[in-house]
């Protein structure tokens, strides 16, 4: 077999919620496709972060797909949100129902994408082989690729090294040992409650504290599972109108014209019942400072309430905007600091000199059998960056987006045809519910592609211009918010080296009438078949 015998019309990288739904699309318009997962497993980000207590933040009544309404209700839930292992059988239930593992080429790793000018055709090389394609299907999700930073001494440690982002499959045995985390965001803060119950001490080394809101998780409530199955479309609409593109609280008060008792009543209710949708509780938290201090203090006091060691809850008590890094989710997080073999080391006071073979040295020497990273991701643009993918005149992606990420809608990137990512920089993806997101654009993608082979086009790329005005709406509506004001994920503060620039799009329902305008402006902002 030569190297360039297998061609595809696309080729999609990576089985988890958005590949597989991309492929399900693909497959039923008759299109030859091939999908590339680097696991032996399917479920991407929820193949990945095994760590004990991974749960959604999102009611799985909502994250899930809708694309097909027998799915819909055929499936139950058994908790409001689902555990990481729950996710999995679902997707894999997908996968089987629509007859999806056996086009899967698990266990391949894309190394390289490069675009023929000529053919324009796409070469994808793997580890093991090189395919020919016509389109290019980056589903290779917002936070996979961990971020693992320099730590002083960290090669050294000889007792057992985790990270929450490539947890391993085994059941790891945390009873009698004393354990290390490093990393206060959403992950450590689903783990934290779990690992804390079985180990002799937990450190928890803490350099950002966090905002997070108790999940309130519970079983189903069959009466909601059938009062929304009954009319899971309408449902799914409403949920598309809010700015994140969730269900439940998304009220249209403002803090500033509100009297403060009743705010604070009203947050009381919220925080027993709402778990991330707290957020939305009043329209001004996300832009308005001073009504964002208010539901930032009152987390602040909660914390404070729950923690009954002042030291410490002082120092786990944010002061940042609320929101400015992603709201955290939690069971029980604040309360397990009240366990006797729970310390927490704030690392803005004493940070980590050396982590030596079986320590951490910090205000003092921790010594510690395990050590879990819980530090996160190179969000948003890690996946695409750490590939060569080379477009026109061999230009690599991570060269053109050394000085930030630019895409169009998220969709589509100059100098890169027929290259289509799904929830890109400059789409709502991390900012909204990532299932309905996803959904959103396979489906424009597919239609995308069906418009173009009914047209009688062959390659589709956005063009500079559409792309630079696209990433100053992004940053224009972003600077009207507090998401702007934080360091985080969002801006790439988290990576050294990483061109600061915010990525997502703020507003899921401006978002689908842009991109619902460009699309029946013929694809406004793309050219299609350009000559080279
Ligand atoms: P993260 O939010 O980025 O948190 C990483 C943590 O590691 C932060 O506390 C960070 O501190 C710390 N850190 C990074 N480098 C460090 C260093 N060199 N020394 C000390 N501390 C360091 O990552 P994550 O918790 O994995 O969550 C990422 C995102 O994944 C979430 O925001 C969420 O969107 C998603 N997620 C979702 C769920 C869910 O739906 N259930 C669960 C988990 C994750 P600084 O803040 O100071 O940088």
């Amino acid at each position: 077999m030569t190297d360039e015998e297998t061609k595809y019309d696309a080729v999609i990288v990576g089985a988890g919620v958005s590949g597989l739904f991309m492929f399900y699309k693909l497959k039923n318009m008759g299109l030859s496709v091939l999908v590339i997962e680097k696991s032996d497993e399917l479920g991407g980000t929820w193949n990945w972060n095994r760590y004990p207590g991974a749960r959604c933040d999102i009611p799985s009544l909502e994250y899930s797909y809708q694309f097909d309404e027998e799915l819909q209700q055929e499936w139950s839930w058994s908790e409001k949100y689902s555990a990481g292992p729950e996710i999995l059988e679902y997707l894999n239930h997908v996968a089987d129902k629509f007859d999806l593992k056996d086009y899967i080429n698990f266990e391949e790793e894309v190394i390289q994408a490069k675009f023929n000018e000529d053919s324009c055709l796409w070469s994808v090389s793997t580890n093991k082989q090189k395919y020919v394609t016509k389109f290019c299907i980056f589903a290779t999700g917002c936070l996979s690729i961990p971020n693992k930073p320099e730590i002083p001494g960290l090669e050294s440690f000889e007792g057992e090294l985790l990270h929450t982002a490539t947890w391993p499959r085994e059941e790891q045995n945390f009873r009698g040992k004393n354990v290390a985390i490093i990393g206060t965001g959403s992950s450590s803060i689903q783990t934290i409650p779990e690992i804390a119950k079985d180990v002799k001490n937990l450190y928890v080394f803490q350099r950002t504290p966090n905002y997070s809101i108790p999940s309130n998780n519970g079983p189903m409530d069959k009466d909601v599972e059938a009062q929304v199955k009954g009319r899971y479309s309408e449902f799914r609409k409403e949920n598309s109108l809010n700015g994140f593109g969730l269900a439940s609280l998304s009220d249209e008060a403002l803090i500033s014209e509100s009297d403060l008792e009743e705010v604070i009543s009203q947050f009381e209710e919220n925080w027993n019942t709402s778990g991330l949708a707290f957020f939305g509780g009043y329209a001004d938290i996300p832009v308005d400072v001073d009504s964002n201090e208010v539901a930032a203090n009152f987390v602040r006091n909660k914390i404070k309430e729950i923690v009954s060691d002042e030291e410490t809850a002082e120092k786990l008590c944010p002061k940042y905007h609320i929101g400015g890094k992603r709201l955290c989710v939690d069971t029980g997080y604040f309360q397990t600091f009240n366990r006797e073999n729970v310390h927490l080391i704030d690392l803005h006071a004493s940070p980590i000199e050396n982590v030596n073979s079986n320590s951490i040295e910090a205000d003092q020497d921790y010594e510690i059998d395990i050590l879990i990273l819980a530090t996160g991701f190179d969000a948003m643009t890690g996946a695409l960056t750490s590939l060569d993918i080379l477009g026109r005149n061999e230009v690599n992606l991570k060269d053109q987006w050394k000085e930030g990420a630019k895409s169009y809608l998220g969709l589509g990137v100059s100098n890169f045809p027929n290259l289509f990512t799904i929830t890109g920089p400059g789409s709502p993806s991390v900012l909204s519910n990532m299932m309905p997101s996803i959904e959103q654009h396979v489906n424009w993608i597919a239609d995308c592609i069906g418009w173009m082979s009914e047209n009688n086009k062959s390659v589709i790329e956005s063009t500079k211009t559409a792309e630079d005005e696209w990433m100053e709406l992004v940053n224009e509506i972003a600077d009207m918010t507090i998401f702007t004001s934080t360091q985080s994920w969002y801006n790439g503060s988290n990576i050294e080296d990483k061109a600061k620039a915010f990525l997502p799009f703020i507003g899921v329902p401006v978002y689908t009438e842009k991109l619902e305008e460009i699309t029946a402006a013929e694809y406004q902002g793309f050219i299609f078949d350009k000559s080279n």
